[in-house]
């Protein structure tokens, strides 16, 4: 029986991440997220609703606009099948209340952090707006899921302690290191993180943007003054942390 819904909840995923599609290119335009029909950005026909079904329109059109032949982003299809597997991989043993709370928790946060992700990626911005729906995600369930101190705490560290790394890092070399969307962004984890979780984050997260960085400037894809979008690698870890927990844990105590 469980298997049945499991498969019920990657075809909600897919349709679902179809819609994180739209909301990654419409959000950061300020446009309307459900009122027009999507169009091709190349030729700027309407689409039909048989171009819009996950996957299986990108398939059948093989990667095309079917008006104008241009070619459609594999990126589509990718976040599709993604958010499909997340959903299908989080859905829990049991059906109880409880149970499904954790699964629409931990399935919004992915939701929420693939926009992020793709939006930084695009326009080196963590908008406002994704942060408070992840802040209106993570306080109630740090809220009803750990100590007060906890979640305190871990969001005063990451929140002060980016922002006190980012003003002494601004004071000695004049220049700006992290984004006010990335400090933000480090508060909220701290929050369902804790302490701990975030000075990991921290140190793990700085780690894998200068590999990333180091890696693609000797590739010759980007060059040293250009600013690299952060927040990717802040998601990366913290979806470690939290979808992997028992493997983030053991390195955490490897490395403090
Ligand atoms: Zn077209």
């Amino acid at each position: 029986m469980k298997e049945l819904y499991q498969i019920y909840a990657f075809v909600a995923g897919l349709l679902i991440g179809s819609f994180l599609n739209v909301v990654i290119i419409r959000l950061p335009q300020n446009k309307n997220m459900v009122s027009k029909r999507s169009a091709c950005p190349k030729c700027d026909t309407q689409l039909k609703w048989y171009h819009n079904i996950p996957v299986l329109s990108f398939a059948f059109l093989r990667g095309k606009c079917g008006f104008c032949g241009a070619r459609i982003s594999w990126r589509y299809p990718l976040i599709e099948i993604l958010t499909g597997l997340i959903a299908f991989w989080l859905f829990p043993e049991d059906l109880s209340e409880l149970s499904l709370a954790f699964y629409a928790f931990h399935f919004t946060v992915a939701c929420i952090f693939i926009c992020h992700f793709f939006i930084d990626l695009d326009h080196q911005l963590l908008l406002d707006s994704l942060n408070l729906y992840l802040l209106a995600a993570v306080l109630p369930f740090a809220f009803f899921t750990s100590q007060w101190t906890f979640w305190a705490v871990g969001g005063a560290v990451g929140f002060g302690g980016t922002l006190l790394v980012t003003w002494l890092f601004y004071k000695i070399r004049g220049q700006i290191g992290l984004g006010g969307g990335d400090i933000k962004l480090y508060g909220i984890l701290g929050i369902l993180l804790g302490p701990m979780g975030i000075v990991f984050n921290i140190f793990l997260s700085c780690f894998v943007g200068a590999l990333v960085g180091i890696l693609l400037i000797s590739l010759g894809k980007t060059t040293k003054e250009k600013p690299l979008p952060f927040g990717p690698s802040i998601l990366l870890v913290a979806s470690f942390q939290i979808y992997f927990p028992e493997y983030a844990h053991q390195l955490q105590q490897w490395m403090f």
